[in-house]
């Protein structure tokens, strides 16, 4: 069994804590480790020590070019854990080891960098209003952050809290998801070689209600960024309104994927299978309501079922798999709940099964569904899964409308040939992010956060500045 991580205070591992949570092997049902949860003691503790250390002034005070090295020490450290950290995640989320190892942790690399390089370059404001007064604006950091990350992707989540809270000074505390804690806490673990001061990273596991709502309330945070589900999202927001601490919450999706009658076939095809099966399909950003236009519906129809059935599920180590078991056997219950009974107007065309092969684990077949229409629930909720749902659509104005026609609004892809088109479709859309021809194409210095109830902030370069710093208005007599 892995070694358990109750919490890692002021660069020491603290064993304390009860009512242990079982981490559970997705592949086979395996107990792989018992995550001790950190109680409100501990929670305290953590807190006051990153409050320390922000007080104390070592980190903000660095010169930006001494913290960038050490921002820049824990990509590389993290880089050369990288196959530790995929078999730790591997055997944690189930997710696709080649995939963890080309995406979420060379991001969690490049989240370190990215603020590094971010850090080097901001500017401030200075206003000479009149002869004789000059006024400038300084960003000062905030103090210490909490950081509340989700089970579907630890390591990029989890690293792009961390790295984008202390790169402007701050100190923080991370509660990583009692479903996915191995990972994440190896990775806060490796940072203790980078040379961060003593306080400034520190981590806590436990349950979200207990650990994660008593660290919110601790006086000693000063924000409060959480991605997750959006009822989750509703609660923190509540909490951190009452304590009137600034939050970012960055909630869930049902994106809307619209493929015009005039999109280059083949890619529209394969960026519509990457945008809803990578990852396990267990995405926010998942392109997961399918919408085609009727002039090339059957053929895309016919060939995005097909190729569905070529998808490999099996074993996430397995390099040629394509997708593993679901997190845990209480989510692939949840995704099974989707499958359309007979006689629903909802059309299943191919899985809507566990994957028969096999005995254990949490592994279900690529799904594909006709919806009825865009009000099927299918279409409303947020499955999580590999799981597409198929709308076909007729003039542009209904894609947009249907589109536009959810509760949530954080990604939307389009695929078209005619710029005119993608011009029109990137201003009607009601999401955050439009990526066009393209499946995922993240710029880290964009913002990333979603409208609705998608979120409420975003991350990325500037929109991290703006949260994790506080603008001070400076006059002088000149
Ligand atoms: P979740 O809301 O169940 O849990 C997320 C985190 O919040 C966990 O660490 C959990 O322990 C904690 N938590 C739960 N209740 C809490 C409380 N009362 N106080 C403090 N912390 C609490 O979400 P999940 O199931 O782990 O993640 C999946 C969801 O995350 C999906 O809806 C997905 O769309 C969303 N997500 C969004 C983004 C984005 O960038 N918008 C990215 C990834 C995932």
């Amino acid at each position: 069994m892995t070694e358990l991580i109750t919490a890692l205070i002021d660069g020491e591992t603290v064993a304390t804590g009860d009512a242990p949570i079982a981490v559970i092997n997705p592949a086979d049902g395996n107990l792989i480790a018992e995550l001790p949860e950190a109680d409100g003691a501990t929670v305290d503790r953590a807190v006051a020590a990153a409050r320390r250390a922000f007080d104390e002034g070592t980190w903000r005070h660095m010169a930006v070019d001494k913290r960038q090295e050490v921002l820049r020490r824990c990509a590389d450290l993290i880089d050369g854990a990288a196959d530790e950290l995929a078999d730790i995640e591997t055997a944690n989320t189930g997710i696709p080891r080649s995939q963890l190892r080309n995406r979420s942790i060379r991001r969690a690399a490049d989240n370190f960098r990215f603020f590094a390089d971010y850090i080097g370059q901001s500017v401030g404001d200075l206003y000479e209003q009149n002869p004789d007064y000059l006024t400038f604006v300084r960003r000062e950091p905030v103090g210490v952050a909490a950081l509340i990350s989700p089970w579907n992707s630890p390591l990029a989540l989890g690293s792009m809290k961390i790295a984008s809270s202390i790169a402007f000074g701050n100190s923080c505390v991370l509660k990583p998801s009692e479903q996915a804690p191995l990972g994440i806490s190896r990775l806060v673990a490796l940072l203790g070689d980078a040379g961060l001061p003593e306080g400034v990273v520190n981590l806590v596991n436990g349950r979200g209600a207990t650990t994660g709502d008593r660290l919110i309330r601790n006086p000693g945070v000063d924000v409060v960024t959480f991605t997750g589900g959006t009822p989750t999202g509703r609660v923190i927001m509540r909490t951190a309104g009452e304590l009137l601490k600034p939050a970012t919450v960055e909630l869930g999706g049902k994106s809307a994927n619209i493929i015009f009658d005039d999109t280059d076939f083949e890619q529209a095809v394969d960026g519509a299978l990457l945008g809803i099966f990578t990852n396990n399909g267990q995405q926010c950003l998942a392109g997961s309501r399918i919408l085609v236009q009727r002039g090339i519906a059957d053929r895309f129809i016919e060939a995005f079922v097909a190729r569905t059935r070529n998808i490999r599920v099996g074993d996430p180590l397995d390099p040629a798999t394509d997708i593993g078991p679901l997190v845990s056997q209480r989510h692939m219950q949840h995704v099974l709940s989707f499958v359309p009974e007979a006689g629903s107007g909802d059309a299943l065309l191919t899985g809507g099964r566990r994957a028969p092969q096999f005995e254990r684990g949490c592994y279900v077949e690529p799904t594909v569904v006709l919806a009825s229409s865009n009000d099927a629930r299918v279409c409303q909720e947020e499955i999580f899964g590999p799981f597409a749902a198929l709308i076909v659509f007729d003039t542009d104005e209904e894609a947009y409308r249907i589109a536009n026609a959810s509760r949530f609004g954080l990604v939307s892809y389009v695929w078209s040939q005619s710029i005119a088109r993608i011009m029109e479709a990137q201003q009607r859309i009601e999401a955050g992010i439009v990526w066009c021809n393209t499946p995922m194409m993240r710029e880290l210095r964009a913002p990333f956060g979603g409208y609705k109830d998608s979120g409420v902030g975003a991350d990325g370069g500037a929109a991290c500045e703006a949260f994790y710093t506080r603008q001070k208005t400076v006059t002088i007599p000149r």
